[in-house]
């Protein structure tokens, strides 16, 4: 099974074991054609483990090995944006967040303007919207959509 990888890699991949990583981590990277490299190994582990879209720092505190530093985890993230494994959610604050594309269904989100939590909307009815962007000549047409409100205990402690 293991007899396509280098050196590099098989070194890597033991790592992997050694530190009981994910192997589905390895695949990613690997279907992905991006080289296996320990950084891309534990970011991949942070957003795989992490439900809500995350910020750069977010990721950077969450490392184990804290030789990997904030330039590594931009630069990982850009790579992996590329590849389109993540995609930058925006919610209109001077973060930039980020989240898995595989893993999960394709959803949006709903913040709360009061304490900034996000919780995940199912539900997705851009069809007829697609459709005319289709219809309009564009291909290959991506969206973001995200909500603002105010949460319940939010609500309930604005009324007292
Ligand atoms: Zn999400
Ligand atoms: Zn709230
Ligand atoms: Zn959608």
């Amino acid at each position: 099974m293991l007899t396509y990888l280098d050196e590099k890699q098989e070194k890597v991949f033991t790592i992997m074991i050694k530190s009981t990583i994910d192997k589905d981590i390895f695949v990613i990277l690997k279907e992905r054609r991006l080289r296996i490299t320990y950084p891309r190994i534990e970011i991949l582990r942070v957003l795989k483990s992490t439900r809500n879209p995350v910020t750069v720092l977010e990721i950077h505190s969450k490392i184990r090995n804290k030789k990997i530093d904030l330039a590594t985890v931009y630069r990982t993230i850009n790579a992996f944006l590329e590849k389109q494994l993540v995609t930058d959610i925006d919610f209109k604050d001077e973060f930039k967040r980020y989240e898995l594309t595989i893993d999960r269904d394709h959803h949006h989100h709903i913040v709360c303007k009061i304490c900034g939590k996000i919780e995940n909307i199912e539900n997705c009815f851009t069809d007829k919207m697609v459709k005319e962007a289709e219809e309009k000549g564009y291909q290959e047409i991506t969206h973001s959509l995200e909500f603002f409100g105010i949460c319940e205990p939010c609500s309930n402690k604005k009324l007292h």
